[in-house]
């Protein structure tokens, strides 16, 4: 009898856990991680995950295609002009302040709602090694655990961090990876430097996979690995737009940043004059700020200015002379439509389909798929979670509310916790 009873305790446990929580889950960013890479080089262990898991042959990135908007696009699941991280260098009409990576005060970041305070919010724990807005007090949190941003912490040593939180009682963990990025901008994301760094975050997923199975981790944490935008060629000495060589230079207040993308603040009544004379110059295209192409959701917010001018592909838009000389041979921040510019995705885990290739859909998707895999209500955001259903499986919707109302699932979880609680106090007494 006794043996009995602790089976059905068991049971019940299992099946009140499983219909009050979800899974954990690993998201892993590799920067600059262009969707096509895994086709220039043998890469094993991406392939394994794809067998084991799902796939997206690309994934869509939101405009400006740079990794500080980008990274907080997935961390919110709102487009750039709604969580207003616009650029990674911008400027702030209210605030007259500029805004650059190592900006952390909590009025730069606190349009969005990043997944590790929503966690917090319901009760989990997340902890981030190194994603922009981490060490930032976003409404009123943190991560659980965080650190400083650190360019030298070794891969295998952040894939540690990571196994050890997950082991522990962290629900969330976040890890950032700045290759292939830092090696596409210096040798262009057709070099061998780029292949074979390639070839080395297969290495480090393969040491991932690893100490998963080692910590016997697949059982309850779902893996995303993704990454922020591609890369594409550029040579800044001969493909460049100089905007003096066009508009008179002092008819420009502010310039915050250069490169694919240029958001101009014009002195007044400067707009015009600036808008007739880039108009129709070769490899630029100009907007007022109103006019911006709506498929972007790049106009709303006061970070753009009133003027953004794009380069096309593989162009530079440069203030002047003295920025001919930056050495990259690789740039991104170009349209998010262009395929030089989609990421990678790749999903496993107990909620992840197995063997399976889904359709491409965009990163505001992640967030939403995110908060479903962990069985916790979305805040408002611009993403779908019916863009990623088709590959989640075993997760009970009735109770891991898909709306963003936040109200059904407290309301149903808390019965079902009464319920629990009572049948467990029930068969103790047996
Ligand atoms: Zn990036």
């Amino acid at each position: 009898m006794a043996r009995i009873s602790s089976f059905v305790f068991l049971v019940v446990e299992m099946c009140c856990w499983w219909l009050i929580n979800g899974n954990k889950v690993l998201l892993i960013s590799m920067d600059g991680f262009r969707w096509d890479y895994i086709n220039q080089v043998d890469t094993p262990n991406f392939d394994a995950l794809a067998g084991k898991g799902t796939r997206a042959e690309y994934i869509n990135g939101t405009f400006v295609t740079k990794t500080f908007p980008s990274h907080y696009t997935m961390a919110t699941g709102l487009y750039e002009e709604s969580h207003g991280i616009i650029a990674n260098s911008m400027y702030d009409p209210l605030f007259d302040d500029y805004f650059n990576k190592r900006s952390k005060q909590t009025k730069w970041w606190d349009g969005g709602e990043p997944m590790w305070v929503t966690v917090r919010k319901q009760g989990l724990k997340s902890a981030v090694l190194f994603w922009p807005g981490n060490e930032s007090e976003i409404r009123g949190m943190r991560p659980n655990i965080y650190s400083a941003y650190n360019h030298t912490m070794p891969f295998q040593t952040r894939v540690d961090t990571a196994i050890r939180w997950l082991s522990n009682d962290i629900d969330l963990a976040m890890l950032y990876f700045d290759e292939p990025d830092s090696t596409g901008h210096l040798f262009g994301p057709n070099s061998s430097q780029v292949r074979a760094k390639v070839k080395e975050m297969d290495d480090v997923l393969g040491y991932i996979v690893k100490q998963f199975d080692q910590a016997n981790l697949w059982e309850t944490v779902n893996v995303i690995v993704t990454s922020d935008h591609g890369m594409t060629e550029v040579d800044y000495a001969t493909r460049h737009v100089d905007l003096s060589e066009h508009i008179d230079m002092n008819a420009i207040d502010k310039i915050p940043s250069t490169g694919p993308t240029a958001n101009i603040l014009p002195k007044a009544n400067m707009d015009d004059a600036i808008i007739r004379n880039l108009t129709n110059v070769p490899h630029v295209q100009v907007y007022r700020k109103e006019d911006v192409p709506e498929h972007w959701h790049y106009r709303n917010h006061r970070r753009i200015l009133p003027i953004l001018v794009v380069a096309d592909e593989g162009w530079v838009v440069l203030k002047g002379p003295e920025e001919y000389s930056e050495p990259d041979r690789g740039a991104h921040g170009y349209d998010n439509t262009l395929m030089s510019m989609k990421p990678i995705f790749y999903a496993r885990g107990p909620n992840i389909k197995a063997g399976y290739e889904t359709l491409p859909f965009n990163n505001v998707d992640i967030y939403p798929l995110i908060c479903e895999l962990l069985c916790i209500r979305q805040a408002p955001n611009n993403g779908t979670l019916a863009n990623t259903e088709n590959f989640i499986v075993n997760v009970d919707q009735e109770t891991c509310a898909a709306d963003t109302s936040g109200s059904s699932s407290a309301l149903f979880s808390l019965p079902v916790v009464i319920l629990c609680l009572l049948i467990k106090q029930e068969l103790q007494v047996l």
